[in-house]
Parts: C-alpha cells; sequence; structure tokens
C-alpha cells in the first residue's frame, strides 16, 4: 500500500530536518508519495502568500501530513499561521510525548510521559483588548457591571473561553491515547481551585470522562504550580498529563528540557481525522543550511506519523535505530555530544545517514 502524505519543509533549518527525516522513514521500506506544499517565509518569497489555499487542500485530502517549522512573516495577516493551521484544520490536540533516551544529556533517566495539550481555546484563542482602544473601555465597564469587580482603566484583557464540548473531546482524546498505547494513569493538571469556571470546567469534564474508564486507567488530579514542582523532583511518577493550552504549552516545554531539549522532542496535532506530525522546536534561522541541527525531533515524529498511519512495525524499527545511534554516541549532532565543540560532531545528513545504516 502508498500511502499519500503531506510534505511541508518549513523554512530555516526545516528543510534540512525534514530531508532527514523522510529518507529515514522511506529506508524502511515504507511507501509513501509524499505531495509537498510550501507554507510560512519561503512560501510568502516564491508565492507572495504565507498558506497558500493548496497546502490546507492537500492536508484535508490526505489526512495526514509531516510538517517542517515555520516563520510567520510580521505584518501578514496572520499572528501565527501554525495557529491558523491548526484552527482550520481543527486539530485540537497536541500530542508531546516526553522520553529518555540513552546518552541524551539529560537530568534524569527514566522520564517517559505524554503530553496532551488541548489546542484550539484557553487563553490562546487570540481574543485580546488593546489597552487604551474605545471597545475595550466598554468591555471593562461591562464585566465590572457583571462581576462587580473593578479593573484598572489602563488594562488590557485577553479572554480565557473553556467549553464543555472542548474539555470533553480532549479527557476523551487522552484516556483512548492511554488505552492505544497502554498506558496506566492520566493525570488532569489545572488551577481549578481558582478558575473555577474555566479549570474547573475543564477538571470537572475530565473527571466525568475518567468514571467511564475506571478500572482500566487510572485518573488523577494535580494542580499546575505543584505538577511544576514535582515534574522536577519525580518525574517517572506520571504518565499521561492532560492538560488545557496554556498550561499543556509551559509544560510541555519543561517536559521537553527534562528529557534532553529541543532537538530530541517530538509533536503531533491531532484532529477529527487528520494529523499533522511536526519537531517541538522552531526553524532556528541561524543554523539554516549549515547542516547542523539535530534532526532526531523530526525523525521522532515521522515515528509518530508511521504509529497513526499503523505502520507500527517500521515506526518500532525506526524509534530502534535512533535509539542505538544516539547511545553509542558517534555519529551524532553538536547537541548531543558532551561537548558541544566536539570535531566529532557530525551534521544533521551523516546523522541520518548513520540511523539508516543502522535500519
Ligand atoms: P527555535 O526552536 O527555532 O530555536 C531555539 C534554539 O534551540 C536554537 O537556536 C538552537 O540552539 C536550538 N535548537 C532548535 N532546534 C534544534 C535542533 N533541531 N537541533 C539542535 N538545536 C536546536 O526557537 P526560536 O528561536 O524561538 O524560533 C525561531 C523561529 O521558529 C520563530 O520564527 C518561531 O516563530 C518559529 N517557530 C516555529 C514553530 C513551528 O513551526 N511549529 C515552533 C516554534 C518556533
Amino acid at each position: 500500500m502508498v500511502h499519500k502524505i503531506t510534505l511541508i519543509p518549513g523554512d530555516g533549518i526545516g528543510p534540512e530536518v525534514t530531508k532527514a527525516a523522510t529518507r529515514c522513514i522511506e529506508a524502511t521500506g515504507v511507501k509513501i508519495e509524499w505531495e509537498e506544499v510550501i507554507a510560512g517565509l519561503s512560501a510568502q518569497e516564491k508565492t507572495g502568500e504565507v498558506l497558500p489555499e493548496n497546502v490546507l487542500k492537500s492536508i484535508k485530502k490526505n489526512k495526514v501530513a509531516l510538517k517542517g517549522p515555520i516563520i510567520t512573516p510580521i505584518g501578514e495577516g496572520f499572528r501565527s499561521v501554525n495557529v491558523a493551521i491548526r484552527h482550520a484544520l481543527d486539530l485540537y490536540a497536541c500530542v508531546r510525548p516526553v522520553k529518555y533516551y540513552e546518552g541524551v544529556k539529560s537530568h534524569y533517566k527514566d522520564i517517559d510521559l505524554v503530553i496532551i495539550r488541548e489546542s484550539s481555546e484557553d487563553l490562546y484563542a487570540g481574543i485580546e483588548f488593546e489597552e487604551g482602544a474605545p471597545e475595550t473601555k466598554s468591555l471593562i465597564a461591562q464585566i465590572e457591571k457583571y462581576s462587580k469587580k473593578k479593573i484598572r482603566p489602563d488594562s488590557g484583557i485577553s479572554i480565557k473561553p473553556i467549553s464543555k464540548y472542548a474539555s470533553e473531546r480532549i479527557a476523551e482524546f487522552a484516556f483512548e491515547y492511554a488505552i492505544k498505547f497502554n498506558r496506566k494513569k492520566v493525570t488532569a493538571v489545572t488551577k481549578a481551585n481558582i478558575m473555577k469556571f474555566t479549570d474547573g470546567l475543564f477538571l470537572k469534564t475530565a473527571r466525568q470522562v475518567a468514571k467511564k474508564y475506571a478500572g482500566r486507567i487510572i485518573f488523577e488530579e494535580a494542580l499546575v504550580d505543584n505538577m511544576a514542582m514535582q515534574l522536577v523532583q519525580k518525574p517517572r511518577n506520571f504518565d499521561v498529563l492532560l492538560l488545557p493550552n496554556l498550561y499543556g504549552d509551559i509544560i510541555s516545554d519543561l517536559c521537553a528540557g527534562l528529557a534532553g531539549g529541543l532537538g530530541v522532542a517530538p509533536g503531533a496535532n491531532i484532529g477529527r481525522d487528520i494529523a499533522v506530525f511536526e519537531a517541538v522546536h522552531g526553524s532556528a534561522p541561524k543554523y539554516k543550511g549549515l547542516n547542523k541541527v539535530n534532526p532526531t525531533a523530526m525523525i521522532l515524529s515521522g515515528v509518530l506519523m508511521l504509529r497513526h498511519i499503523k505502520e507500527d512495525r517500521a515506526a518500532e524499527r525506526l524509534e530502534n535505530a535512533v535509539r542505538q545511534v544516539i547511545a553509542t554516541g558517534e555519529a551524532v549532532t553538536y547537541d548531543l555530544k558532551p561537548n558541544p565543540n566536539d570535531p566529532t560532531a557530525v551534521g544533521t545528513k551523516e546523522m541520518a545517514d548513520a540511523i539508516i545504516h543502522q535500519l
């Protein structure tokens, strides 16, 4: 069977790391027909548009995409092309596995958890009112009237909508994910003791969904500030973390740091029937074209993609090849060497070559 998959090479280091990833994926023997489209700065330079129509069209048609990091040029009508893609395709679940691989510089050797972050609403919904604007003043007046609380007149306002609908579907997603990948526990992370009507609703909904999985998946609750401390002290205690958008963003980066940094952190944005796989890191423009950065995060995003398209055997082989190359510590990029100036560090392409050789 040939899988048709949308490929967005991206900006900055994007083309280098996606090339490394597609070569490794193809080396597993899985047959893929890539449909390449461009978005972001490179698309603007070539077509005048940052998000050409064919990008969403292609992803909607193929249902699966592998995406490099993209840069949103300022003043192009989009605050972020990445967020625009997620919204347009309703990719409401951001999935970030956090796992230690032997040989990676990390404070922890037994971390293996998955972050499931709701990514359609919360403070990131983009509903903001600028300080001093007439509508902001009128909004402040309305809020003061209904809440009977004072807001300083020189305030900016960001709105935090959290719905029952979105909380329910992300909680369902987290539990189904736990079942599918043999995980034992889901921990809902909120600040429900303070934000009772938003985080409180998220938590209440998660509790209801958890009841359906009782006896199969353990459910726990934590406050986000306490979670930050616990993760630093004993990350091994956690399995699947379920979070609203903002906390999910922050805790994801914290966990990426715990497990060895951006060079090895894969991710996926998943909706009802569409999934886009991409590394957590950005386009690191200063390294563009230098054949220097670590392709692992993108290759591991490819591993997640292979599992998604039910090519489990290929996914396992590719992950093992990555694991072995990192553990051996020879054909790895500068960031995986004990000293980043180590002259034996290899380039992006050469690390991919070593992984393919291992396969
Ligand atoms: P970044 O992740 O691009 O880079 C930060 C630093 O992390 C780099 O300077 C580098 O030292 C290190 N790093 C990142 N990827 C690495 C890799 N594969 N191997 C080794 N080291 C690596 O973050 P930034 O500088 O904040 O963002 C740069 C651009 O990327 C911005 O335009 C931002 O908007 C964009 N961005 C895009 C995405 C996305 O498309 N999903 C995500 C984050 C940032």
